[in-house]
């Protein structure tokens, strides 16, 4: 999985995949669960990790592993893994180096399931939070920490909220305390920002978004960044530092170095006790998909600001979060960490609160209520009535959703239908 010296878009099309003499020019799909080997003492190895290799597909497959590998490559990382779901994403990436009596601090403003995993599931488990808000001081960081802290969790851009977050500043405030930054990058995508190179240590995405971009496919990745040294904070994170006994007495970070031990450990005990694995035909989808990225979200932003402009403007829009607008409290990051554009997500609020809101939603023809975003097809959704609705509204207000918030996720349609269509439901209500 080295980087080789490819532009983002060449990595975009060629990455993670370079085809010897005769090979199959695209990806091919390895539908096979096992693989087979000549003698107990070849595959012995293998379960060792002695010897790299494929014995079961719950583990790794050669296909999803060429995707991974592209991944990898675009944010900046040294090794990278596919899971089943975003979900299973942040869960792995929290979970593979948090175990029960440890804590997390997290911004507040964060996808909604992601919400939910930190401050419910995982509390189920002993792992407790500290929420904080995305625009916390450093001193309001340096306090969100416990001696017990194993991670600080954020999104580059938050959905539904979409406040951008402060990735140098976040980091730091980790690497203060002796952990890494996990950074979901779902939203800005690797074309638009590369958390790792602003000092994230470990990158997730819902690939299920941009990545596969056509709401075809569920899925999720890791990448790390290789550069979060783990023996030098071996007391805070004895699943790398010290040997496995349900894997042969590996000590990962040992065996495998900063740029190996976070996804080794992920694959080989999370893995395999959990199995929340990618499908070949799933990554051979999303693969399709990450061929396209690098033109597809420069048009997604360009309708995004488009409609962002379009609404701003409107009077019976109360207000508009998109940090492409130069009146946003987040345009000044958005111009550091985003200076090819954010996304094509635009959040809006409806004159007229809550029931505004879903009327409006529902004169709009060319958008479709989804829950969904960030696929070619334009949608909407209302998250205070579905995504969020087992908030409260203190917890709605911490998370950035105001009840008469509607998020609109411009697909690749021509902006001025996108346009005429809000337009037109505007007038009705
Ligand atoms: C959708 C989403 C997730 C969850 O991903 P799934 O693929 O739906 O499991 C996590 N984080 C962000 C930012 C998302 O938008």
């Amino acid at each position: 999985m080295a980087n080789q010296p490819m532009s983002l878009g060449t990595a975009c099309v060629q990455g993670g995949y370079t085809p010897a003499n005769g090979e199959p020019r695209q990806i091919p799909i390895i539908q096979s669960t096992t693989f087979k080997y000549d003698s107990s003492d070849d595959m012995g190895k293998l379960f060792d990790l002695e010897a790299s290799g494929y014995f079961y597909s719950r583990l790794q497959n050669p296909t999803c592993d060429h995707v991974a590998a592209k991944l990898a490559q675009l944010e900046g990382g040294t090794a990278a893994m596919l899971t089943s779901s975003g979900q299973a994403a942040n869960f792995f990436a929290l979970f593979n180096i948090c175990n029960a009596g440890d804590h997390i601090v997290s911004s507040s403003s964060i996808y909604g399931g992601t919400f939910n995993l930190i401050a419910v599931t995982m509390a189920k488990m002993g792992i407790t939070a500290t929420f904080v808000s995305p625009d916390a001081t450093d001193e309001e960081l340096d306090a969100a920490f416990q001696p017990n802290t194993k991670a600080v969790f954020g999104e580059t851009i938050a959905n539904p909220a979409l406040t951008v977050l402060d990735i140098e500043r976040f980091a730091a405030a980790a690497h203060r305390h002796g952990v890494p930054l996990i950074v979901d990058n779902t939203f800005a995508t690797p074309i638009n920002c590369r958390p790792i190179e602003w000092g994230a240590d470990i990158v997730t995405h819902s690939t299920t978004k941009y990545m596969d971009g056509h709401g075809g496919t569920v899925g999720g990745a890791i990448i790390d960044g290789g550069k979060f040294d783990w023996m030098a904070h071996a007391d805070k994170f004895p699943g790398l530092t010290t040997p496995d006994e349900s894997y042969h007495g590996i000590t990962y970070a040992e065996r495998f170095g900063k740029e190996g031990a976070f996804i080794t450990k992920a694959t080989a005990q999370l893995m395999r006790d959990f199995g929340c694995t990618q499908s070949p035909i799933n990554a051979y989808m999303i693969n399709l998909g990450l061929e396209s990225l690098h033109v597809r979200m420069a048009r997604h932003c360009e309708n995004g600001q488009a409609v962002a402009e379009f609404l701003a403007s409107h009077p019976k829009i109360a207000y508009v979060d998109y940090c492409g607008l130069p009146g946003n409290a987040y345009h000044a990051l958005a111009q550091k960490y985003l200076p090819n554009g954010s996304c094509g997500v635009v959040s809006f609020g409806v004159k007229g609160g809550r029931d505004a809101a879903k009327a409006f939603m529902g004169y709009l023809k060319t958008a479709a209520i989804e829950t969904h975003v960030a696929d070619a097809r334009t949608c909407c959704l209302h998250p205070a009535s579905s995504t969020h609705r087992q908030m409260n509204d203190e917890q709605l207000a911490a998370a950035g959703v105001k009840p008469d918030l509607v998020r609109m996720s411009c697909g690749l349609e021509d902006k001025a239908d996108l346009i005429a269509d809000i337009a037109q439901a505007l007038d009705k209500i």
